[in-house]
């Protein structure tokens, strides 16, 4: 396998605006990183403790996690079980519409689904909505009546009625914990918050804080599963493709999580693995069953490694090849103990339930303008979620094979279509941590771009490389006169994201540095950042054709144009979508697929 030397780069400093993934080059071996502590980071990659594990029967039993326990839940007063007059909805077999408690259709459409305890529960990037009753029979179809909880408002001040003491950034993903009786929800930070059904309250389960070590962790999914110490306690496992690690946190019944693992997880299973073995870099999904399975993705080549905890510190791990398919595109995996791995395909309009035992993998299509996201498995099939409804199939009637092999492409909003990469000659990167939605942990922030390295998609990139105009549009914003910020404002800017746990909109201005922003009409608008100095001949209110010249590569906003800082060049290239960022409310491999139907895979 070539192995490449991997910068030190961005990753080396707290203060960069990128982590540079040393999962991408180094699938095979464990990234150790260990933390200089005060100054910067130094790392170190090295092979250890090749393992292998025989990759298919699961292990003895042990104590399961019971995701549908029949104790009846007390309903809460506020929730209407029945309709209004007037808002008639149309009932369908194997079809759940879902409504809003006036009848209306749920909007925006919800990206993640959960039932635990008789409850169900989705989730949109800014609201966690709770059903007032149950899933209907898939024979008879229905409707479901959500109410919806938005993002719990932040305020710093102590007891501010409602508030939380950190502010919520895009949620991404939720479960059910039948231990504490509430559902967690991660959000793009990294925090998880925990609502409490009963009281429809919110809390902080674990603030997310920089770790140690580099890169800071990046959790994008999470499962329980039994506590290895005490039946009595759940613990709570991590995926973290950046750190190629899987992050451990063991929770009570009830109450806060320790001031020590607040502070940092005090149990971290490393992934260790053999040259050429999958591992959990460039992963996406994270389920247990006896042992966790975990998916990988880049590429457009889906694969599923499994991994056996021996120790705290010590894992086996193997290959779990998805048979009977061909290349795959996922973008979410689903399962619970006893049923199949469910693999979502959003891109290919595609649901796989592949065997935990032999990974043979069936089929279920949808339609070609699907919008196909989180779903929930019963024992005869799954419920999905398809814009504001939800879909049902039985898991005994797959589709037919041979018309599954060629599901056509989810279609794009036509007006990405006109766009090209920024740099001439470049490839997406390969790496999700470099697209928008990464978490950027240094700043309390998510990405909002998608940032263009040296080597990265295929391209050279270097400090003054041209960057040119994605298509073709007017120039909004040209920062002609920059000045980059002082020491003194950078550390002002730093200890207010620290201290708001977040970065505000003024700050990421100033984290993004020397700007130009295109709009190409129609509430499309590109913003070229980090520019060493813009093309002094582009003017605001000009127009530009796609591959004019706008300004040159840089580091600008990153603090490493501050005396004796290094610099590691790169463009940050973001994409506005009537008023969001790309990739906004996505998961990071919804985010790629998006981004390889826009600009290709090559
Ligand atoms: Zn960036």
């Amino acid at each position: 396998m070539l192995i490449k030397k991997i910068k030190e780069a961005a990753r080396l400093s707290p203060l960069s605006i990128v982590s540079i993934p040393a999962s991408l080059l180094f699938f095979g071996l464990l990234c150790q990183f260990t933390l200089a502590q005060g100054t910067r980071t130094a790392m170190s990659y090295r092979e250890q403790n090749n393992r292998t594990v025989q990759p298919t029967a699961p292990g003895p039993a042990t104590v399961q996690i019971q995701l549908h326990q029949s104790i009846p839940m007390p309903r809460p007063g506020s929730l209407p079980r029945t309709l209004p007059p007037g808002a008639v909805q149309t009932s369908r077999p194997y079809t759940c519409l879902l409504v809003d408690e006036h009848g209306q259709s749920i909007s925006p459409a919800p990206s993640a689904v959960v039932r635990g305890e008789g409850q169900t529960f989705l989730l949109g990037a800014d609201c966690l909505y709770m059903a007032a009753g149950n899933l209907p029979q898939p024979e008879l179809g229905g409707t479901l009546i959500l109410k919806s909880f938005p993002k719990p408002a932040f305020s710093q001040t102590p007891k501010t009625q409602g508030a939380l003491t950190i502010p919520v950034h895009e949620f991404v993903n939720l479960l059910y914990c039948p231990l504490r009786h509430s559902v967690f929800v991660l959000d793009k930070s990294g925090d998880i918050f925990e609502f409490d059904p009963v009281k429809q309250s919110w809390a902080i389960l674990r603030a997310n804080l920089p770790s140690g070590g580099s890169p800071d962790p990046e959790y994008i999914d999470f499962c329980l599963s039994p506590s290895a110490k005490q039946t009595s306690l759940n613990q709570l496992n991590l995926l973290d493709p950046e750190r190629n690690q899987i992050w451990k946190l063991t929770l009570g019944k009830s109450g806060n999580i320790s001031p020590i693992a607040k502070k940092s997880f005090a149990e971290v299973m490393p992934w260790r693995v053999r040259k050429g073995d999958p591992s959990v870099a460039e992963s996406i999904a994270l389920s247990y069953d006896s042992l966790f399975y975990v998916l990988r993705n880049f590429g457009q080549s889906g694969q599923l490694g499994l991994i056996r905890p021996q120790t705290e510190m010590t894992v086996q791990q193997g290959r779990l090849p998805i048979k009977g398919i061909g290349p795959i595109r996922p973008t979410r995996m689903v399962s619970q103990p006893g049923l199949p791995l469910y693999i979502v395909e959003r891109e290919n309009n595609r649901v796989l339930a592949v065997n935990k035992n032999n990974g043979q993998a069936v089929p279920f299509l949808f339609g070609a303008n699907s919008n196909l996201r989180g779903l929930t498995p019963d024992n005869q099939g799954f419920w999905i979620i398809d814009g504001n409804k939800l879909f049902y199939r039985k898991v005994i009637e797959p589709d037919n094979l041979v018309q599954a092999a060629k599901p056509p492409t989810r279609s794009i909003d036509p007006r990405l279509k006109r766009l090209h990469l920024p740099i001439v000659g470049i490839n997406l990167p390969r790496h999700a941590g470099v697209y928008p939605g990464a978490r950027r942990l240094y700043r309390y922030g998510v990405h909002e771009g998608m940032d263009f390295f040296d080597g990265y998609g295929g391209a050279r990139v270097y400090m003054g490389t041209p960057a040119v105009a994605a298509g073709d549009g007017i120039v909004v914003r040209a920062d002609a006169d920059f000045k980059d910020m002082n020491l003194p404002t950078f550390n002002r800017v730093m200890s207010d994201c620290a201290r708001e746990h977040r970065t505000s909109d003024k700050n990421e201005d100033l984290f993004r540095g020397c700007q130009v922003w295109i709009d190409h009409g129609d509430h499309l608008v590109t913003r070229y950042a980090h520019l060493n100095k813009i093309n002094g001949k582009i003017k605001v209110g000009q127009t530009v054709k796609h591959g004019d010249l706008i300004g040159f590569v840089g580091v600008s906003g990153t603090g490493q144009n501050l005396p004796g800082r290094a610099k590691y060049p790169h463009l940050h290239f973001e994409i506005w979508l009537d008023g969001k960022y790309l990739g906004y409310g996505l998961t990071p491999a919804e985010t790629v697929g998006i981004f390889e139907n826009i600009f290709g895979t090559k």
